[in-house]
């Protein structure tokens, strides 16, 4: 049966990540389950965290030094009493009970500041001789104190649902006694890379084969981003069997196809996608590299009836071990086989998707900017992600691009750490100039 033709919708690169955006605030992850704190980092919480008690739990002195009433010290130097000595988890019936007119006691840092001092001076501007302390500086009400509570109140909000667990945030839930956190599951994302030039990394290539390296470079994105990838076989430049494995793919929380979106002969992913029905929400972008880029949706809601077999796509059914799928289908994105072109086209549209599906809520790509190192010249109309260094320290950043044989460069791509982000209307971008960079 003659494929339909798939209209082509060509977005600008805005447009077309808007669109990833706003179907992907439709899915939703799996469910949950409980790990380790340690193991917990990098995953997606599932459960708020709440301050256990007042952060810090008593007035705590962040420096070594004398409490003191800084009314004290009007004039200087003052000496003061020294009424006792108040180590860091000092008991509490060993803290004076209030620092009196004219008295200081010893802190260190970490130590409850007692009742009645409102500073802590630094050990460097006192004295201490017989039970007497000299101070040579005065101090604010309050300095070198952190108020109880002025962290967060006990039962405020610390950690919400859906952030990424990174140190910080693994810190903030072992200060509050957490040693295990809710977290959501990693949806499972099927990568499928197409072509029959095409053979696995343990196989000999003959004269005309490439290895396969896009599965490899999705597997590790989408790992960074949250997901569990599943490799699937390379499918061939052929319907029948690419439908097999496209069928397979569904069953996962996501598919990413690899290659096959051109408009070659026997680029025949959309033509096999369109035949079972699926929806496409755009089959290229205004971007370089990476046009062809497809992302489209097939499920039971849109596959024509008995163009999928049975169970591989229905609207609701649980996919193995993974999030439901959403209403009317799973999310694919067919993603260009240059591999510099696979990379990009993950970073750009497919992350936001499985972000959303691994329970991390939404967020804007973000740049950086620094200093163009040699002139760019290039044509209009594409906004361009190109392969570059970043380098230089302090205000110093400098960008260049590297030398690239195209998109297909892995090798360029290898010694890069970054992406030059031209914006479409440009000609030229002169050497000195702020520009945006995309991390990797
Ligand atoms: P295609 O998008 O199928 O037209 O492929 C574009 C280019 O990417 C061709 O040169 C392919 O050989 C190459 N390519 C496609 N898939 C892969 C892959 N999985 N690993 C490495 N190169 C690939
Ligand atoms: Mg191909």
């Amino acid at each position: 049966m003659p494929a339909p033709p798939v209209p082509s919708t060509v977005l600008s690169f805005e447009d077309a990540r808007r669109v990833v955006e706003e179907q992907a605030t439709t899915v939703h992850p799996a469910g949950t389950e409980s790990a380790d704190l340690l193991a917990a980092a990098g995953r997606v919480l599932a459960e708020p965290a709440f301050a256990d008690r007042d952060i810090p739990p008593f007035p705590r002195s962040t420096r070594d030094g004398y409490a003191v009433r800084s009314e004290d010290l009007a004039q200087l130097p003052a000496t003061l009493g020294v009424i006792g000595e108040i180590r860091a988890g000092e008991q509490l019936d060993r803290i004076p009970r209030e620092i009196g007119p004219g008295q200081a006691a010893a802190i260190t840092t970490g130590a409850p500041v007692p009742a009645g001092a409102d500073a802590v001076v630094m050990i460097e501007y006192t004295t201490q001789r017989e039970g007497r302390v000299e101070i040579t500086k005065r101090v604010e009400p309050g300095q070198n104190v952190v108020p109880r509570g002025a962290e967060a109140r006990q039962g405020s909000l610390l950690l919400d649902r859906g952030l990424r667990l990174n140190e910080a945030a693994i810190a903030l839930a072992a200060s509050v006694g957490k040693a295990k956190l809710e977290v959501y599951r990693r949806p499972r994302v099927a990568v499928l890379t197409t072509g029959d030039e095409i053979v696995d990394v343990n196989a000999a290539p003959g004269p005309t084969q490439i290895r396969n390296s896009n599965s490899y470079s999705l597997a590790v994105q989408i790992r960074q981003a949250g997901g569990e990838p599943v490799l699937l076989p390379i499918a061939p430049d052929e319907p029948q069997g690419l439908r097999r494995l496209i069928e397979d793919g569904l069953k996962s929380d996501l598919l990413l196809m690899t290659g096959g979106v051109s408009m070659g002969r026997y680029d025949l992913v959309e033509q096999v996608l369109s035949q079972m029905g699926a929806e496409f929400f755009f089959t290229g972008a205004k971007i370089q590299p990476g046009r062809p880029v497809v992302f489209g949706k097939c499920g039971a809601g849109t596959c024509g009836a008995g163009t999928c077999g049975a169970g591989t796509c229905g609207a609701g059914t649980p996919a193995r071990g993974g999030a439901l799928a959403p209403q009317g289908g799973t999310y694919f994105f067919g993603l260009p086989g240059n591999p510099v072109s696979t990379m990009v086209t993950f970073e750009l549209f497919a992350r936001p998707m499985l972000e959303a599906l691994a329970g991390q809520s939404p967020r804007k790509l973000l740049f950086l900017h620094a200093r163009l190192k040699s002139e760019i010249r290039t044509k209009t109309g594409l906004r361009r992600f190109l392969p570059a260094v970043l380098s230089g320290e302090f205000e110093n950043s400098e960008v260049e691009l590297v030398a690239w044989q195209g998109s297909g460069d892995v090798a360029a791509t290898a010694r890069a750490n970054c992406y030059i982000v031209i914006p479409p209307d440009l000609e030229r971008i002169a050497a000195g100039e702020w520009i945006a960079v995309m991390l990797r």
